[in-house]
């Protein structure tokens, strides 16, 4: 038995008294029991009571090959033991030479040059500010501007708000944020009945294409999401849509940032989302899934041009004057190291495919339930959308917390959801197995179905 002072009520009081939680209202927990964790092994998470929780959304999508992996643990005890981090500016090491050598060998072609942050809303500044000062090393400093999507979610620093478009995080602080210019997102949700992913995205891209054509001369960049707005509800859209972007931003002159840090590291069933279409960006950014779950660790992936503007003599004062005490930090890129053998090793993007049709045929009935709108996949995320009026898809209000209820029936269950207002989706480590998929199924389900009574 666990001494009384580590059971889950003991711990959940000392956190209340001291801890404030991220994307919490903490007076939520005056209800709501927080979950102090014991130790994670595989998909699976402990309490301080012994109850177990399969983690359906590998704890914010970072985990890829579950909690307490083995490969991942060495890797991690042997740097241990010769380097736990050196400053990156003047010195290197081998973990974050490496770990540059093969993502830019793993990345599309042509991205050849990745510059380290710490977490993704850094590296989603250090793009911002990276296609900006490009313009202006290159004589354009009317380029200030960026175009992102609706609904899009780049995360939570200054700069990386002002160009995302979820109001729940966003419209507070929108006196402090830089304008963005906002084009309607390709999202197929919205789709015509009867019409295709591929026809909406493409009817969708007219609106990108005149934002281009108005504004080119001011702006540096598009960031998108490649293929799934992940923060915003899991809606997807075609690749198609960055086919066409990819040709309109050579066209007008644009840079273009993927943001592959929630779809990046075979989320969407490709290593990155951007295969799919076959382009290659200018700036991709990484993040989450990159050390596996295990440390916080962001690269921005580059051209080589794009790194030739800023290579010039000290006194033009050129440079990219921008870092993050952590980056690169040696342990960060081994776990990073590690995670890129077990995809190597394992064939893991192929093996993943047999894991996303078990997800596919264990939710394809979630169709019919009265107040399930869409079932939608991409790889290896699969999202139900909850709905008041399925023909009319008119949404339940926000105020009912219709997710958070999935949430806790779930959790009684033992599996670990966490809806995204009202849509239920899975993003699990790629190392569940069918059973367990099973399992997750059945707890969503039940967990809709308790939701959506009355
Ligand atoms: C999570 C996320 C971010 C922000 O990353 P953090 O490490 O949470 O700062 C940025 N973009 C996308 C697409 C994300 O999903």
């Amino acid at each position: 038995m666990p001494a009384a002072k580590h059971t889950n009520a003991a711990l959940m009081a000392r956190d209340l008294a001291v801890l404030w939680h991220p994307c919490t209202q903490m007076k939520d927990h005056e209800t709501l029991p927080l979950i102090p964790i014991r130790r994670g092994a595989g998909v699976w998470l402990e309490d301080f009571d012994g109850k177990r929780y399969l983690d359906a959304i590998s704890s914010w999508w970072v985990n890829l090959f579950g909690h307490a992996n083995p490969r991942i643990n060495a890797a991690l005890r042997d740097q241990l033991e010769n380097l736990e981090h050196v400053l990156l500016a003047g010195f290197t090491h081998t973990p974050a030479i490496e770990l540059a050598e093969r993502l830019t060998a793993l990345a599309p072609p042509g991205l050849k040059r990745c510059f380290y942050a710490d977490n993704g809303s850094s590296a989603v500044e250090v793009a911002l500010k990276m296609s900006f000062h490009t313009w202006r090393n290159r004589g354009a400093p009317c380029k200030t501007k960026f175009i992102s999507l609706s609904n899009s979610y780049h995360g939570e620093t200054l700069g990386a708000l002002a160009v995302g478009d979820v109001a729940l995080y966003k419209e507070i602080y929108q006196p402090l944020l830089m304008q963005a210019i906002t084009v309607p997102s390709p999202d197929c949700f919205a789709r015509e009945p009867g019409s295709d992913w591929a026809e909406h995205s493409t009817r969708m891209f007219e609106h990108m294409r005149r934002a281009l054509a108005q504004h080119a001369d001011e702006v540096c960049a598009v960031i998108v999401e490649p293929l799934v707005q992940c923060a915003g509800n899991m809606r997807m859209y075609d690749p198609v849509y960055l086919t066409l972007l990819r040709a309109a931003c050579d066209e007008y002159g644009v840079h273009l940032i993927a943001d592959e840090i929630a779809v990046g590291f075979g989320r969407s069933g490709t290593l990155f989302a951007c295969e799919q279409a076959g382009i290659t960006p200018d700036f991709m950014c990484l993040s989450k899934g990159l050390t596996g779950g295990y440390l916080p660790l962001a690269a921005v992936l580059t051209r080589e041009e794009i790194y030739q503007a800023f290579y010039d003599d000290y006194e033009k004062l050129n440079a990219f004057l921008h870092s993050h005490s952590y980056t690169g930090n040696p342990l960060g890129c081994r776990a990073a190291l590690a995670t890129l053998d077990i995809f190597a090793q394992d064939d893991i993007i192929v093996r993943n495919r047999a894991l996303a049709a078990h997800m596919h045929a264990a939710t394809a009935h979630f169709a019919e339930h009265p107040h399930v709108a869409e079932v939608r996949q991409r790889g290896m995320i699969v999202a139900i959308e909850m709905v008041k009026d399925k023909k009319a898809r008119e949404p339940y209000p926000w105020q009912e917390r219709r997710g958070l209820r999935v949430y806790q029936h779930a959790l009684e269950k033992g599996v670990l959801l966490r809806p995204l207002g009202n849509v239920v989706y899975f993003m699990p480590p790629y190392i569940i197995t069918p059973e367990e998929i099973q399992l997750m199924a059945e707890a969503a389900w039940a967990g809709i179905r308790f939701a959506t009574e009355e």
